[in-house]
């Protein structure tokens, strides 16, 4: 079985199908899912998915480019859907994201609610999936001080260097591998996993975005992340099975979900 730890059902490209294509999950060895919030709608579209499905989590918080979302009330939101529903397993996805924002008043904004999220996921306990993109050192230095003070993560979609990620390994966190792994210019990505231990690497699709080959460019869903093991098990010189296993184990410890493997 699956554990796909990053997901966006509840995106409009999902409306045709939702329901059949969520009812075929398990008969395609898809066997956890995570549904990700980014905006305070989409979290909220995440915990009714959660609480619709038995094989579904979500995880609550608001991305660094939608950050307009939040205040004092919504912050509330969060924490009370983190202590009460029983199926928010995370805090994410939140980071920071200097590639759409240039503007330094801005990224400070950023830091401001990651640094946020960040304490409120050490309040409730929670893991966070971070995201990042063109902000690597400052990304490094916020979770090194979180590090230290406890947090448990994953680096969703991960796009630095294998050096980077062998130091956030290093802090106790744990890196998310998708479609990208698949592509001819995944090469960065493909050196990540190699240089990383099997035991720190969590599967995720992203999807609707970031299908892997040959379906790049597609709408992506999980029932695509084989195609990220086989690239995995090529890169480790492993068994797919031995893929699907370890990384199904890494993500019921970080998500704290006891979820007997099902054959
Ligand atoms: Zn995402």
């Amino acid at each position: 079985m699956i554990f796909e730890t990053h997901a966006h059902y509840e995106d409009k490209k999902f409306d045709a199908d939702r329901i059949e294509l969520l009812s075929s999950m398990k008969e395609n060895r898809i066997g956890r899912i995570i549904n990700v919030g980014s905006t305070m709608e989409t979290t909220r579209a995440s915990v009714e998915l959660a609480k619709q499905y038995d094989f579904m989590y979500a995880a609550v918080g608001v991305h660094p480019s939608e950050i307009e979302d939040l205040n004092e009330d919504e912050m509330l939101w969060l924490e009370n859907a983190a202590k009460s529903e029983k199926d928010v397993v995370a805090i994410g996805e939140i980071g920071l994201d200097y590639y759409w924002d240039k503007d330094p008043a801005v990224q400070e904004k950023q830091v401001y609610w990651f640094e946020r999220q960040l304490e409120l996921a050490r309040q409730v306990d929670l893991p966070v999936i971070i995201h990042s993109r063109d902000a690597a050192a400052k990304t490094m230095e916020m979770m090194k001080s979180a590090a230290k003070l406890g947090t448990r993560a994953v680096i969703h979609c991960y796009s630095y260097s294998a050096e980077q990620a062998k130091e956030y390994v290093k802090l106790g966190y744990y890196i998310g591998v998708g479609g990208v792994v698949t592509f001819k210019n995944g090469r960065k990505l493909q050196e990540t996993v190699e240089a990383i231990p099997m035991d720190r690497i969590l599967l995720e699709t992203d999807c609707p975005y970031m299908a892997p080959e040959p379906f790049r460019g597609r709408r992506n869903d999980s029932m695509m992340i084989p195609y990220i093991v086989e690239k995995i098990a090529e890169i480790k010189g492993i068994s797919t099975k031995e893929v699907e296993d370890i990384t199904w184990d890494n993500a019921c410890r970080l998500f704290g979900v006891e979820a007997p493997r099902e054959e």
